[in-house]
C-alpha cells in the first residue's frame, strides 16, 4: 500500500512535472505564434500605410494642391491606421532629414500630438511619423509624412495584452514605439536580435520568470517583443495541478483510510477466526461426546468423543437421526417432552440411556441446546453427552450397598425401615404384617464353630427364608441373627400363623457344616395391624416384643403380639427409669449376704453378695431388675456400686475382726465383656486395703459363650491377681468342658434347679453327681446352691460337694443380721462341739 502511494506520488509528481513542462512549451509556442501574427499584422498595416505614402510621393511636385488633397483624403478613408498624410518640403521636415538614410521609408520615434504639424502637443496624444521621401528631378525634394494612429496599433495589440502578455514595439535603434516594458531591447539584446531576427529568451526579474519572444520585422527596422510571465503561463497548469493534488490527497486519504479499515477488519477477522479455530479444536477434542444436527434432527457433525462413546463414526451417522442410539429404555412421552422443549428454543437436559453400536447400554447425561439464527428460528441443535455409566453404576452400587446386607444380599435394616415408613405413611388402607425372626443360640454356634460357620449359617437361613417368603414380601436382615419379613397387603391372620410356623419349622431343620450337623432354631414375633392404625416404629416394637415373648416361651416358636406384651414392655421401661432413680439415691438399694458353709464341718466358709432393691416399701427381685439393667447397660454402673459397697463392708468387718470367709460378688456378662470391671475391682481392693484372696467373683456359664477380647482381658487380670472365679448356675448353659479347663475356674456352682430335684428327680441327681465328679477331675471345688432341706445337704456331702448354700442354712440378710447370725452360729457350733 505504501509502495502504491509512493508510486502514485512519484507519478503524480512526474505528471505534474510534465504538465509544467508542457505549459511552458505551450507558452513558448503561443508566444512565438502570437509574435508572428502580430508582426504580420503590423507589417501589413505598415505596408498599406507606406504604400499609400509612396503613392502620394510619386509625382508629388506635379500635382495640384486640390488634386493632392483629394488623393490623400481618398487614401486616408481606406486606411484607419493613418491619421494624416502630409507632403512636407525638405526644409520643413528637419526631423525626417536628420535621420534620413537611403532607405525608401523612414520610421521616426513616436511624437506627441495628433499628427504632423499639430499645434496641440498633448502628452496623452501621440502619433508615429512615417516618412517617405519624394524627389524632384532626381534630387530629394521633401517627405510625404504619414501620422500613424497609435490607437490603431494599441487596439491591434489589445487582444494580446488581454492575455496577460506584454507586447512592445521598438525601432531597431532601440526607441520604443508601443508597450510598457522599456527593458526589452537593451544594447545586449540588440546584439542578440542582430544575430538572429527572431527568438525566445527566458529571463527573470523582480516579478518572476518570464519568456520574451521577439521578432525583428523583415521589411522594416522594427522589433516586436512579447513577454509572458511564467506564472501566468502556468496559472492554468497550477490550478489544474491544485485540483489534481487535492483529488490525489483526497484519494490518498481515502486509500489510507481504507488501508486502516482493512487492517482493523483483518485484525478482527483474524481474532474471530483464531477464536473460532480454538473453539472448534476445543469441541473436536472435548471429552464429552457432541453431535450437531440440523433443525430436523439429522446429524451433521460429531466429535471424536462421540465416536468413542457410541462406536459410530461421523461417516456412519451423517444424515441420520439420533434414533440410531435409541436403547428402547425410554417411553414415547420422554422423547415427546424432549422435542417439545427444544423446538421451543429451550435447552433440554436429562439422563438418557443410549445403545452403543455394540449393543451395550450407555447412560449419559444429555444436554440439547438449540442454536437460533437471527430470525429466532432453530438453525442447529447441539447435543452434549456426558458418559455417566460408570458414575451411575457406582451410584447404583453405593445405593445397593447402602440398602443391602453384604453377607446375605438381603435388604438391610435402613432400607427395610425406610420401606416400612413409606408404606405406613403413604398407604391408607389394607392390613400389614411384620414378622421378626431371631435365631436362637446363634452366638453359641458362632463361638464354638467360628465366624465362618456363623456366616454360612446366616446365608443358609437367608436362602430358606427367601424360599418361604411370599413374592410380594420384603425380607431383610436387620443385623446379627435378626431377620424381618414385611407383608403388604397381608393375608388373613391364619395365613400369617401358617407362615410363621413354616419359618420356625424350616429353620429348625438341622444344618450341616464340615461333616458336623448342627441345629439352630428361631423365635418369631409377629405384629399385624391395619395400615391406617399404626406407625412403623410401633409395628417394629410390637413384633420385637412378640419375638421376646417367643424367646421367653422356650424359643423355637412364634408369638403374635398382644397388648399384654406392651404392658410388660412398659413395665420394663418403668423399671429402668426407677432403677436410674434408685442408683442416684442412697436409700433404695442395699446389699444382702448369704452364707456358704462347708458340707462336712458346717463351718461358714464365705458369703455371697446379693443386691436388694426396696422401692416404696416394695421389694423388687434382682431376677427382675438385673436382666433389665443388663439390657440397658445400667448394670455397669450398678456393678461399680456393688463392688464399692461390698469392699467397704469387708474392710469394716476386717477392721472389727469379724470372720466371714470368702466374699463372692456376682458379676454380669455385660460387665465382663463391656467394662474394665477387673481393673476397677483391683483398684477398689487397693483403696479399701482388702487382699484379693478374700474375694471371689461369680459369673454364669452363659457369660463364657461370647468370647470377646474384653472378657479375656478381664478374666486374665482377675486370675493374675489371685481373685477366685466361680462358675454360676452350672448346668443351664452349654459351656464346653475344654473351655472350662482352659478357664481354670476355682469353683463350680451347681444350679439350684438341679439341687431342687435331689431326692425327687433321678436325672437331676445324676447330673449333680456327674457334675461334682467332673469338677473334681478339673480340680475345681463345688458349691451347691438352693440347698433347702437336710436330705439335699446330705446327698451333696456324700457325693463330694464341698460347700453348701441355701435357705436350709440361711437366707440372704443385711450385714448387721449376718454378724448376729455368725455369732449365734459360732455359739451353736461350739455347743455342738462341746456336746460332741
Ligand atoms: P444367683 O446368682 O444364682 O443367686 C442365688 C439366688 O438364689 C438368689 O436370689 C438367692 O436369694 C436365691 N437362693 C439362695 N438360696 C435359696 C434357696 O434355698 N431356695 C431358693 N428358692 N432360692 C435361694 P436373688 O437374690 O433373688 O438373686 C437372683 C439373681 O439375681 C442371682 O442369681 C443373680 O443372678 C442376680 N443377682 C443378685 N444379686 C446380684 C448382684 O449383686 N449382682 C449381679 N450381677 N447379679 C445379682
Ligand atoms: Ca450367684
Ligand atoms: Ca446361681
Amino acid at each position: 500500500m505504501v509502495i502504491i502511494l509512493l508510486v502514485m506520488t512519484v507519478s503524480l509528481q512526474h505528471i505534474l512535472g510534465r504538465g509544467h513542462q508542457r505549459a511552458l512549451e505551450e507558452q513558448l509556442l503561443t508566444n512565438t505564434s502570437l509574435a508572428y501574427a502580430l508582426e504580420d499584422s503590423v507589417i501589413r498595416s505598415l505596408q498599406a500605410a507606406v504604400g499609400a505614402l509612396q503613392t502620394v510621393a510619386l509625382d508629388a511636385e506635379e500635382r495640384s494642391k486640390a488634386t493632392s488633397n483629394l488623393l490623400t483624403q481618398r487614401l486616408l478613408r481606406g486606411l484607419p491606421q493613418l491619421r494624416s498624410i502630409d507632403v512636407v518640403v525638405y526644409e520643413q521636415a528637419s526631423l525626417c532629414a536628420e535621420r534620413a538614410s537611403n532607405a525608401d521609408v523612414l520610421f521616426l520615434p513616436v511624437q506627441a500630438g495628433r499628427y504632423w504639424g499639430d499645434a496641440f502637443r498633448l502628452a496623452e496624444l501621440q502619433y508615429w511619423p512615417v516618412c517617405v521621401p519624394y524627389f524632384s528631378q532626381g534630387a530629394l525634394a521633401g517627405f510625404v509624412i504619414g501620422s500613424l494612429n497609435m490607437h490603431y496599433f494599441q487596439s491591434l495589440f489589445q487582444s494580446v495584452s488581454a492575455s496577460r502578455r506584454e507586447v512592445s514595439l521598438y525601432l531597431f535603434s532601440g526607441e520604443k514605439i508601443l508597450g510598457e516594458g522599456a527593458d526589452f531591447l537593451s544594447s545586449a539584446r540588440r546584439e542578440v536580435v542582430m544575430d538572429r531576427s527572431w527568438g525566445d529568451l527566458r529571463e527573470q526579474n523582480e516579478q518572476g520568470s518570464y519568456l520574451d519572444s521577439y521578432r525583428a520585422t523583415s521589411f522594416y527596422p522594427l522589433v516586436i517583443s512579447l513577454r509572458s510571465y511564467n506564472k501566468d503561463a502556468l496559472a492554468n497548469w497550477q490550478s489544474d495541478a491544485q485540483i489534481v493534488r487535492t483529488i490525489f490527497s483526497v484519494l490518498a486519504i481515502a486509500v489510507v483510510l481504507m488501508l486502516v479499515m482493512y487492517l482493523v477488519f483483518r485484525h478482527k477477522r483474524d481474532k474471530v477466526q483464531g477464536s473460532n479455530h480454538l473453539l472448534s479444536m476445543a469441541i473436536r477434542s472435548a471429552a464429552n461426546a457432541i453431535f450437531i444436527t440440523d433443525p430436523k434432527g439429522r446429524i451433521e457433525w460429531v466429535n471424536d468423543a462421540f465416536t468413542t462413546l457410541t462406536g459410530y463414526s461421523l461417516k456412519q451417522v451423517r444424515g441420520k437421526t439420533p434414533r440410531i442410539l435409541n436403547s428402547g429404555v425410554h417411553e414415547r412421552p420422554f422423547f415427546q417432552n424432549l422435542w417439545e422443549t427444544i423446538s421451543q428454543g429451550k435447552s433440554w437436559r436429562n439422563e438418557l440411556v443410549n445403545r452403543h453400536k455394540n449393543g451395550q447400554f450407555v447412560t449419559v447425561e444429555q444436554t440439547i441446546t438449540p442454536i437460533l439464527d437471527s430470525a429466532g428460528e432453530v438453525e442447529y441443535f447441539i447435543a452434549v453427552h456426558e458418559d455417566i455409566t460408570v458414575r451411575k453404576e457406582a451410584e447404583q452400587q453405593v445405593l445397593y450397598m447402602a440398602q443391602h446386607d453384604d453377607l446375605t444380599g438381603l435388604s438391610n435394616r435402613r432400607y427395610f425401615e425406610q420401606c416400612l415408613d413409606e408404606c405406613v405413611s403413604q398407604r391408607h388402607y389394607g392390613s400389614i404384617a411384620l414378622l421378626f425372626i431371631d435365631l436362637d443360640r446363634f452366638k453359641e454356634i458362632n463361638d464354638t464353630l467360628g465366624h465362618e460357620a456363623g456366616d454360612v449359617l446366616l446365608k443358609r437361613v437367608a436362602k430358606k427364608l427367601e424360599r418361604i417368603a411370599p413374592d410380594e414380601a420384603l425380607l431383610s436382615r436387620l443385623g446379627g441373627d435378626e431377620f424381618a419379613l414385611f407383608l403388604h397387603p397381608a393375608q388373613q391372620a391364619s395365613h400369617i400363623h401358617h407362615l410363621a410356623q413354616a419359618i420356625v419349622d424350616a429353620l429348625a431343620q438341622p444344618f450341616e457344616y464340615q461333616d458336623t450337623t448342627f441345629s439352630v432354631s428361631c423365635s418369631v414375633g409377629v405384629a399385624m395391624s391395619d395400615v391406617a392404625d399404626i406407625d412403623s416404629s410401633s409395628l417394629l416394637r410390637q413384633a420385637d416384643l412378640a419375638m421376646y415373648r417367643a424367646k421367653h416361651s422356650g424359643k423355637n416358636t412364634y408369638r403374635f403380639f398382644d397388648d399384654s406384651m406392651d404392658e410388660s414392655m412398659q413395665r420394663r421401661v418403668a423399671t429402668q427409669r426407677h432403677l436410674e432413680e434408685a442408683m442416684s439415691q442412697d436409700d433404695q438399694l442395699s446389699l444382702f449376704f448369704q452364707p456358704q458353709v462347708h458340707s462336712r464341718t458346717n463351718q461358714v466358709v464365705g458369703v455371697e453378695v446379693l443386691i436388694r432393691w426396696r422401692r416404696l416399701g416394695e421389694w423388687i427381685s434382682p431376677a427382675v431388675f438385673i436382666p433389665i439393667a443388663e439390657d440397658s447397660g445400667q448394670i455397669i454402673e450398678l456393678g461399680r456400686w456393688i463392688i464399692d459397697r461390698t469392699l467397704s463392708q469387708v474392710a469394716d468387718w476386717r477392721a472389727r475382726n469379724i470372720e466371714v470367709g470368702k466374699v463372692s460378688i456376682n458379676i454380669s456378662a455385660v460387665q465382663l465383656s463391656n467394662s474394665e470391671v477387673a481393673y476397677e475391682l483391683l483398684n477398689a481392693l487397693k483403696h479399701y486395703k482388702v487382699p484379693s484372696e478374700v474375694i471371689a467373683i461369680e459369673f454364669t456359664e452363659t457369660t463364657l459363650m461370647v468370647r470377646s477380647a474384653q472378657l479375656a482381658r478381664n478374666l486374665a487380670m482377675l486370675r493374675a491377681n489371685n481373685i477366685s472365679i466361680a462358675i454360676d448356675d452350672f448346668g443351664t448353659g452349654y459351656c464346653s468342658l475344654s473351655y472350662l479347663k482352659e478357664l481354670e475356674a476355682n469353683y463350680l456352682k451347681i444350679d439350684q434347679s438341679f439341687v431342687r430335684g435331689i431326692g425327687d428327680i433321678e436325672s437331676d441327681e445324676c447330673i449333680v453327681s456327674a457334675t461334682i465328679a467332673m469338677a473334681k477331675g478339673l480340680n475345681m471345688e463345688v458349691i451347691a446352691e438352693g440347698v433347702e432341706i437336710e436330705y439335699q445337704a446330705q446327698y451333696l456331702a456324700e457325693h463330694g460337694c464341698d460347700y453348701l448354700q441355701g435357705y436350709g442354712f440361711a437366707r440372704p440378710m443385711p450385714a448387721a443380721d449376718l454378724e448376729v447370725w455368725l455369732e449365734q452360729r459360732k455359739q451353736t457350733l461350739n455347743a455342738e462341739h462341746v456336746k460332741a
